[in-house]
């Protein structure tokens, strides 16, 4: 089997699960309790969060635990709405890209009365901090771009759009969970007053995440409950998923230089390798993105029959984000970079990890060809269809 779905999710690592296993062997205590083996349980909570605040450079009472990075996006966005509708500012700047928990929260937001502008991206996947500064307004209360696309990979530049949203005194929300563990983060260096990871795209566990919130930006709960999380998220702390997080994030930081070399040489064979079939256009930038990130529209071809032809041979993809995956529509973010219809429907994201080996590349680019031609003989041989 040959997994390249790792934008989906990945698959934890050996030190992960034993992190994990540990803790609940040992400390599956309630965190809450007042007797000595729970407090162990409450030291190990305060060690992850230390932990996880030093990956960022945030200070650990800034790290709010959450189910995902759904829930950190949806929480991050509602806070700033909030706190902005409570001074009268009700304008929202994004981007046509982002990832649907944070589209569709603005959409709830908008429903409510809020103002939201979306921003064009260029044909590269990518906004400029100029964008970003001239559609800031008196009113604008967020800012809330993404760090890298879960599609095409493309990285945006954080550090000018925080110093622009800095120097404007507008909150900066950064939905990192393509980027946590893959690409440097810096909270304060890049000016990021919010900012959503998730563990399962950096080799943790599903089901869990962190919302780093900077100290005096006041949090709305989504949660209602108990006083954990500061009085931020209410429920008993996941104490195994966050203590494997924070051995997977310290792990994916620790080398994240060695993991960027390896997995985009394998990236950069892999897209040289697709390019040599006729008819098909690359996603995104061929530099600036994500180290692991393909995505290739094939002309005249469906992705969804592509990914299932592959499953045959054993190679897991996708044809963009696992949660479009399911509907038919096309990609928002290929429709936002230009691409037409066809083109969008015709799209194959491959997503690496360290895992991948040059001979996985190899395999795929064996294999990949071949799909396609059938799949376009096909489509010429159904009268009901345009011929190419
Ligand atoms: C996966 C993903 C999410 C959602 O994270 P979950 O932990 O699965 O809820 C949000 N944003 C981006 C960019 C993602 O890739």
């Amino acid at each position: 089997m040959i997994y390249m779905d790792n934008a989906a999710t990945t698959k934890m690592t050996p030190a992960v699960i034993q992190a994990m296993l540990l803790c609940m062997e040992d400390i599956w205590y309630n965190p809450s309790s007042l007797y000595a083996p729970a407090q162990r349980a409450a030291e190990a909570l305060r060690d992850a969060r230390v932990r996880i605040a030093a990956c960022l450079n945030a200070s650990p009472d800034e790290i709010i635990f959450t189910s995902g990075g759904s829930e950190a996006d949806n929480q991050a966005i509602l806070s700033a709405a909030r706190a902005g509708a409570q001074a009268g500012k009700r304008h929202i700047i994004s981007t046509a890209i982002e990832h649907h928990a944070v589209l569709h929260t603005l959409e709830k937001l908008e429903r409510e009365g809020y103002e939201v502008e979306l921003l064009d991206v260029r044909s590269d996947g990518v906004i400029s901090a100029e964008q970003v500064e001239r559609a800031i307004r008196e009113d604008t209360c967020l800012v809330t771009v993404m760090y890298a696309n879960n599609e095409i990979g493309s990285i945006q530049p954080i550090s000018k759009i925080g110093a622009v949203c800095r120097e404007k005194g507008v909150t900066f929300h950064t939905d990192a969970v393509q980027a946590a563990g893959h690409l440097p983060i810096d909270v304060q260096a890049q000016s990021i007053g919010l900012l959503s990871l998730s563990a399962h795209k950096f080799h943790g566990p599903k089901g869990i995440g962190a919302l780093y919130a900077r100290n005096g930006i006041p949090m709305t709960r989504l949660i209602e409950g108990g006083d954990q999380e500061q009085g931020r998220r209410a429920g008993t702390e996941n104490v195994p998923a966050i203590m494997a997080m924070a051995a997977a994030l310290e792990e994916a930081c620790s080398h994240m230089a060695e993991n960027t070399q390896k997995v985009s040489a394998l990236r950069n064979r892999l897209i040289m390798g697709l390019s040599q079939i006729p008819d098909v256009v690359l996603n995104g930038d061929p530099e600036n993105r994500l180290p692991g990130n393909v995505n290739f529209s094939f002309e005249g071809i469906e992705g969804e029959s592509l990914v299932l032809l592959l499953d045959q041979y054993g190679i897991c993809a996708s044809t963009g984000s696992a949660c479009t995956a399911q509907s038919l529509s096309p990609s928002h973010v290929l429709l936002a970079i230009g691409r037409s219809h066809e083109a969008a429907a015709g799209a194959l994201r491959l997503s690496l990890s360290e895992d991948n080996t040059q001979a996985d590349v190899d395999e795929v680019l064996r294999i990949v060809p071949g799909l396609v031609r059938e799949l376009r003989g096909k489509r010429v041989r159904n009268p009901f269809q345009r011929p190419l």
